[in-house]
């Protein structure tokens, strides 16, 4: 028998493993899909196109997440739930924070959560740099996960005044990674943190085996204290960034 797409795309992701995921998987595109036609969750139109480039895309690093051993994850703009809501299934042990500046992007990932029977996510709304100011956050987790949300440099300052000394920051990159990363070093460096490694992984797509869609993973890992002057307000990370020799392209948040 032919395997559906969902099972190919795994398989050929060498996430088999997560095969016991596909139903509430299932649930979950169909209710991203369902939603989606009220609230812009997502620009992907296509079944297929979430199981790629949502699903095995957050899960194709989850080994490393796992690999840290952290007890709790926040995922900095999480928007409508990726890559938190794969990883709160793969690693149920995990207690999972999703932060977004868009509530209504939190009310899909509450609904959705609930409709999992996922106990290990919950939501913070709000901005990092803001949030990240709150005692009980500072150093509150043991990692912090971000995709497609802002530039390494831009990023690193919104993710590692949430992690503990010890802890991680992974940052989910295309392959910009290493042109970001050299930008990035300083950033880290002032924050309290060091790249530790840019790990580079293949998208494999069974619909179109030829595309080369390369996937990054920075793994940043937090050594000190962040200063308290850090997060800058929103304004001086972005000029900031905006001063780095290779420009900056920041999607603001849609509120
Ligand atoms: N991580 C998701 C969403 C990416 S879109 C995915 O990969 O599909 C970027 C999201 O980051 C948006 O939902 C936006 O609201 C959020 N965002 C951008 N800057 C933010 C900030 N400073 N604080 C909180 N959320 C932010």
């Amino acid at each position: 028998m032919t395997p559906s797409y969902p099972e190919a795309v795994f398989a050929s992701n060498g996430l088999a493993r997560f095969s016991p995921l596909l139903p509430r998987l299932s649930a979950l595109a169909d209710a991203l899909l369902a939603e989606n036609e009220k609230v812009n969750l997502t620009a992907l139109r296509a079944p297929e196109a979430v199981w790629l480039l949502h699903f095995a895309d957050s899960l194709l690093f989850a080994d490393l997440a796992e690999q840290t051993g952290a007890k709790s994850a926040v995922d900095v703009g999480c928007g409508g739930g990726f890559p938190l809501l794969p990883l709160a299934l793969a690693l149920p042990e995990t207690a999972f924070s999703g932060l977004d500046a868009t509530k209504k992007k939190l009310a899909f990932v509450e609904r959705a959560a609930a409709a999992l029977g996922l106990p290990n996510v919950a939501t913070l709304p709000g901005r990092a740099e803001e949030l990240s100011r709150r005692e009980e956050l500072r150093d509150g987790f043991d990692l912090a996960v971000a995709r497609a949300v802002a530039p390494l440099s831009v990023l690193a300052e919104y993710c590692l005044p949430f992690v503990r000394i010890g802890g991680s920051f992974l940052a989910y990159k295309g392959p910009e990674a290493e042109a970001e990363l050299r930008e990035a070093k300083p950033v880290f460096t002032a924050l309290g943190a060091r790249a530790e490694d840019l790990v580079l992984r293949r998208l494999a797509d069974p619909a179109d085996p030829g595309k080369e869609n390369v996937r990054a993973l920075v793994v940043v890992r937090k050594l000190h204290k962040t200063p308290p002057a850090y997060p800058r307000r929103n304004s001086e990370i972005r000029s900031a960034a905006a001063r780095l020799p290779c420009g900056s392209d920041i999607r603001p948040a849609d509120e």
